[in-house]
This record gives C-alpha cells, structure tokens and sequence, in this order.
C-alpha cells in the first residue's frame, strides 16, 4: 500500500503553471503539464519531422518436438539504428525466463496466480548469439558477449552501431513449452494430442526510443509487451500430422496442405460466410495431411511490417475460413471446443468488417481465431481465445482480442507502461462492434457510467495512468480497461455529445501513430488537436487521477421585475472532476425543458448560479436525468418545490 500512496501522491503533485510560482493554479482546468514538444513529437500531437524509429527484421527457423515439448530455434535478428545516437549494445526480451525457479515473477505470483506459471520451471537457454560480418576483411561471424538481468539480455556489440547503421545478429535458443504460460501462450492436451499456442517464443529486441532510451522493463506477467515494427521470415517445423496457424502468410501451401484444402482456402478467400477447410469429419484423418516420407514438415510464413510472430499448431484443429476485402479470416479449434466455436469465423469477420469500417482499414492478408488453453491473448494477425469460451462470451473474447490489431498491433504504444492506451482503448471499441452484432444490447459493463459511479464510490479506483505491473491484480480490469474505456465512451456520447467529432479526431489519432509509438501526451494533444478542444481538466481527473464527479443542485429560487420572471438555479459541483451540467427545468405547468451547461461554468470554482427567464414558475429541477455522467452521489442531483404550507 506504501508504493501506491507514494505514486498518488506524485500523481497529484500540481502540474507546471504558467503563472507566477507564488499563485498556486489549482484550478481543475489549469493546463496539463505534458513534456516538452519538440521535433520529434509535437505540440499538435503528430509526430515531428525529425521522428524516428528502431526498425527489427527477423529471419526464425523453428522446430517443436512434441515429445519434448522443446522448441529449438535459430534466429537472425537485422537491427537499424535510426536513433541518433550511437549503441554500443542491444537490449533482448527473455520473456520464457519468467519461468526461470527463481524469477522476479515467480516471486511475485501467487503459483495459481492467472499470470503465474502454475509451478512450471523453464526458461531460455541461449547457445550462442554472434554477429554476422558479410563484407570486408572482417567477414564472418562474431561470437558477441552477453549479459543477463532477469528476462532481459544485453547483447554486447563487437563495434559500435552508429546513427543510420545496420546490426546483424544470430542467435540460437532452446526452452519447454510451459502448460499454462502465464495464460498468455501454453499447451494443452486433448483427445486428438497437444495443441500448442506459441508465443513470446524467441529472443526480441527490446524498443529504444526518444522517451527514455532501452525500454527494459522485466516481464513480470500482468504487464504486456512493447516492440517494434519489421518484417518477419518464419520457418516452423512440425510433426507430418499438425496444422500450423501464424502471423504471416503461408508460402508454402503447395507443400503443407492437400489439394482439397487449397481449393477449399481459395473459395473461402472468396466467400462471406464460412467454408471449411478442415471440417470435424476430416480432423487428424491421414488424408487429412499430404503424404510424405518425411515425419515432419516446415511451414513457412513471411509478415510485414509486424511487432512480433506468434503461432499455434495442433494435429487436431478443425479449420474454418471466410473472407473479407481480399483478407482471408481464419478459426482453428479443436473438436472438444465449445460448439459455438463453429461461429467463431463469423464473429471474427464482423470484428474485422466493423473495426475497418469505422476506425482504420485492417492492414494485414489474415486475421486468426486459435481456441487453446489461453483464455485470450492477441498478437499480430493471430488471437488465442479460451476453447470453453462458447456464446456471448465467445463473440466478446474473439471481438476484444481482435480490437487488439488496431491497439496496440498498428498503433504500437507501450503496453508494459501504458496498458490503458492498447487495453481501454480496445475496449472502447468493442462496446460498438457488440453494439453493432446485438443490436438489442447497451453498453453494460463497457462504457456504462452508472456501473461505473458505483465503482468509483468504492475508493477502490486506481489512476489508469500507473503501469501494468503496479495495479493491484482485481483492480486490472477497472484501470486499465473499463475507466479509460468509460472515459472515451463519456467524451464521445456525452462531453462533447459529438459523436462525427470525436470519431474523426480518434481516426486522425490512430493515422497518425499508425505503425509509430505514441505516448499518452501524443495521444492527448493529437484529440485536442483534432477536436479544436483544450481537455486538460478531462484528461487529468480521468486519466492520472481518481477524481470523482458530483454535480448538486442545492436551491433554485425566482426573480421577478420588470422584464419578467427568472430562476436562479444554484448548482455545485463537491467532486473534483467538473463535468458539463444538463438540467431538467419542469414548471408548474407540468412543461419540461432540457438545457446543457458547458463544463465552463465552473471556471471560477465549484459553485455556479444559472439563470433563465421562464415562462412560469419552476417546481423541478433535475441535473443528469438521463444518468449519462458517472455522478457517484445521485441524492443531491433534484430539487423539487416543497409543497404549500
Ligand atoms: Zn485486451
């Protein structure tokens, strides 16, 4: 509890002002302090002319023996320094060294802990990493010296990387595939044999940016994953009798599937509704795999312009597909999943169609539903969602895990730092493609500022703004996801209450930092920049503080003189986070009027007198009556005329 009030309090330490340090600004809508723009990244929220990123390419040879459960591979990692400035070494991520006895996480999840690995110990075992020479005298290849730090691993280069230069790295590695890897990737058997979800599955560079150099933060479970951008040459290895689903398209078809299976995958390409490439009648069928002498089989897949590769493989996954605009939707499932599986590609395409049509057209030839132990986890291209998962929840899982192409796959923000920004952000879009598919459904738990308020009454919130790793675990999903989902559901419908307004300035975000790697101040000032909107005092309260909103109407009184009469509404607002009014007038004639205050009346403090000609006598005053605003304390929102003595 220590750590978390010392984070609060830095929190709400009072941001720079403009005015004299003498004049404490303590006013709610004081300008956020945000750093300093500059040419890399801008005032308007777009990145500078002068912005730069790392870029990493990766050539994987892989091989799982599932006797072993091993995977071996090697890597070639090809690293551009597009900093300006000169490295003398390379930061990896060992995610699989989480599972080392003595890791940092294992020390501090509970062993049935969800981001635990249930008593599993593994980890990476690295045979050699050199870099590769391939002119000059020196060619050839650098036995390089390493250093570990837990799940990090700091690659010594042989020379320094110069501004605008290219590393060659290879590296060879080994690790068990844990059972249940931290319900991110695992392995899980079934009737038909193991099926395998693979991921953080070879040694990744970490992100160097201009914000604060090598980003290496330990992999400590709860917290997710920050890479960069690059093309991907996959090779993975498998018993003759699995199917292979991966980030990438598949080059090789020709050699790994039948010729039913091809006809049937190009029709598919093609088709609306669903088609099945593998149906249950043909799953773990000899026919079912082409003839070989060999016992094995190489899958090769390329990706571009992809964070990372992640795979699954399995002997008994049934394999179902449809289109949609030229991108090939895919489910893999084994036939001991939840029957509703069978829906899967269907809930998978309208994901895809509704996030493209609404936000930002999906980029990439394929997107995959893999059922497996995992209870959902997204990586590029390819979801894991839970093989129990059946119904609503299977449609809510599979449309969440795919929202995650858009946050953080294309736009590549900081998961470990800023889980909000990938985590509330999805979930703000997933509260319109169910809206979308159930055309009879509200928004619940999403975005529901009832649900919310009662929440926030608790004084369990946490700021969204703290890192993964440092919410408490039940309070993951309200900080990371429901506040900042709820938040951007409160602008858009109710804040601003301008819906075109806030959708173009959300896509002018996510084109800007497509493929790029924004920071919460990027995305604040690219919305403000966009909605023509100074949102300090929104961002602020929601975002990096518990601030709670609680509008009163305290007393209303009428005036009469020449002109006529007027009510003076007295209104206040005790909580710390101001927030427009809509009022209810109801006058003696039984009439109502509905009249919206800007969050602006509170500019001068937290009380505020409106005050209206009416045509009669006022005997109802009511704020919120629609329940849009999370108001935590509903009783002192109504006045009402006492009646006549
Ligand atoms: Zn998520």
């Amino acid at each position: 509890m220590l750590a978390l009030t010392l984070v609060l309090a830095a929190l709400q330490q009072p941001a720079a002002s403009p005015l004299p340090p003498q004049v404490g600004d303590t006013s709610p809508f004081r300008r956020l302090a945000l750093p300093a723009p500059n040419e890399v990244r801008e005032g308007s929220g777009r990145p500078g002319p002068r912005y730069w990123q790392q870029r990493a390419d990766y050539t994987i040879r892989a091989t799982l023996d599932t006797a072993t459960h091993t995977i071996a591979g090697s890597e070639t990692l090809r690293y551009v320094n597009n900093s300006p400035d000169t490295l003398r070494y390379l930061w990896l991520q060992l995610d699989q060294n989480i599972y080392k006895a003595n890791s940092r996480g294992a020390a501090l999840n509970p062993t049935d802990a969800r981001f635990a690995g249930r008593g599993f110990e593994g980890g990476y075992t690295i045979d050699y990493v050199r870099a590769v020479r391939r002119v000059g005298q020196a060619a050839g290849r650098i036995p390089l010296a390493t250093s570990g730090n837990g799940t990090m691993l700091r690659v010594d280069l042989d020379r320094p990387l110069a501004p605008g230069g290219r590393a060659e790295l290879e590296l060879a590695y080994r690790f068990e595939v844990p059972e249940h890897g931290s319900d991110r990737m695992g392995r899980e058997q079934f009737a038909g044999g193991w099926l395998y979800e693979v991921a953080q599955w070879y040694p990744r560079v970490a992100v160097y940016d201009d914000v604060r150099g090598w980003n290496t933060e330990q992999y400590l479970g709860q917290g997710e994953f920050y890479l960069e951008y690059g093309d991907f040459d996959v090779s993975i290895t498998v018993p003759r009798s699995f199917v292979v689903a991966s980030t990438g398209t598949l080059t090789n078809a020709v050699e790994v599937l039948t010729v039913n299976q091809r006809a049937r995958l190009a029709r598919a390409a093609r088709s609306d509704t669903t088609v099945a490439i593998i149906p249950k009648t043909e799953v773990g069928q000899p026919f079912s795999r082409p003839a070989g002498p060999r016992p094995t089989l190489t899958w090769h897949f390329t990706a571009k312009n992809v964070r990372d590769v992640a795979w699954a493989a399995a002997a008994n996954f049934i394999w179902d597909a449809s289109g949609y605009d030229g991108i090939l939707i895919q489910s893999f499932y084994p036939p001991e999943a939840n029957a509703d599986w069978a829906r899967s590609t269907e809930y998978a395409r309208h994901s895809i169609k509704h996030y493209s049509e609404k936000w930002f057209r999906y980029p990439y030839p394929t997107a995959i539903n893999v059922a497996g132990p995992v209870g959902g986890m997204e990586y590029p291209m390819i979801v894991f969602c839970g093989h129990r998962a059946g119904d609503r929840g299977l449609f809510g899982v599979t449309t969440h895990e795919l929202g995650h192409e858009w946050f953080p796959m294309v736009v590549g923000s900081n998961e470990r730092l800023y889980a909000w920004m990938d985590e509330g952000f999805n979930t703000f879009i997933n509260i319109y493609s169910t809206l979308a598919f159930y055309s009879d459904t509200a928004p619940r738990d999403r975005g529901n500022a009832i649900q919310w308020a009662r929440f926030a009454a608790s004084g369990l919130d946490v700021p969204s703004m703290l890192p993964a790793d440092r919410v408490p675990p039940p309070l993951l999903g309200q900080a990371e996801y429901n506040k900042p989902a709820t938040g951007l559901y409160l602008l858009r419908e109710h804040i601003l209450a301008d819906t075109a307004r806030f959708d173009a300035a959300f896509r002018e975000y996510i084109r800007r930092w497509a493929y790029k790697h924004p920071t919460p101040a990027d995305f604040f000032r690219s919305m403000e920049d966009r909605l023509g909107e100074d949102l300090s005092w929104f961002w602020r309260g929601w975002f990096y503080r518990t601030d709670v909103v609680d509008l009163a109407v305290d007393s209303v009184r009428a005036r009469t003189d020449s002109t006529g009469t007027s009510a003076l509404v007295y209104l206040s607002s005790p909580g710390a986070l101001p927030m427009p009014v809509d009022l209810r007038l109801t006058y003696a004639n039984g009439a109502t009027e509905d009249v919206r205050l800007p969050v602006e009346i509170w500019y001068l403090g937290n009380r505020y007198t409106y005050q209206r000609k009416v045509p009669t006598e006022v005997v109802k005053v009511e704020i919120d009556p629609k329940q849009n605003f999370p108001d935590v304390r509903r009783g002192n929102n109504t006045w009402q005329k006492s009646a006549s003595p």
